[in-house]
């Protein structure tokens, strides 16, 4: 159950080949965009798999923002997704009160459907 709410929660990512690091045998960097916050990332931008985070006109963020960004990349959540989860607040009722439970209404098939079997 864990592993579903972390897959549902994480970034969609676009990706696009850049470039390939200057040398023999060196990676190429991709940039990898969210579909869903527009967020991105260039990986292996450097040495040993680093991964950079930019901003709206993909310029490196200052460092404690890329810091906090980066580390959503693998995981999540998704900031567009806690967006969501935000705006959902709790239910009011007709008179104004809070609901603490969600009503449950069962609805029964309409009878000229059962008389059929459908
Ligand atoms: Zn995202």
């Amino acid at each position: 159950m864990k592993a579903r709410i972390s897959s549902a929660t994480k970034h969609i990512f676009a990706i696009e080949i850049l470039d390939k690091l200057p040398g023999l045998f060196k990676p190429y960097r991709y940039l990898y965009h969210c579909a869903r916050c527009k967020w991105s990332f260039v990986v292996n931008d450097g040495p040993s798999g680093v991964i950079t985070a930019l901003d709206d006109r993909d310029n490196p963020l200052p460092h404690d923002e890329a810091r906090s960004r980066i580390a959503t990349f693998a995981l999540g959540p998704c900031p567009s997704l806690q967006v969501l989860n935000a705006a959902h607040g709790p239910i009011q009722t007709s008179n104004g009160t809070e609901a603490t439970t969600v009503d449950h209404t069962h609805r029964s098939r309409p009878r000229g459907l059962l008389a059929l079997g459908i």
